[in-house]
């Protein structure tokens, strides 16, 4: 049985390249989830993000 942690799957270096401004905008946090769903899936990206991803195209 295979039991992985949620820990186990987050990229601490792309975090550490990639912080997200304490301030960010509605179109920065999309784009940061964006990337972050790529390079990691320490957690999901936030229904609020997907419906303004979606709405976006
Ligand atoms: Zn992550």
């Amino acid at each position: 049985m295979h039991m992985k942690m949620l820990t186990d799957k987050i990229n601490k270096e792309w975090h550490e390249k990639n912080r997200m401004p304490k301030n960010a905008s509605l179109a920065q946090r999309i784009a940061w989830h964006k990337e972050h769903v790529r390079n990691c899936s320490c957690r999901p990206m936030p229904d609020k993000i997907k419906d303004a991803i979606k709405e976006a195209i």
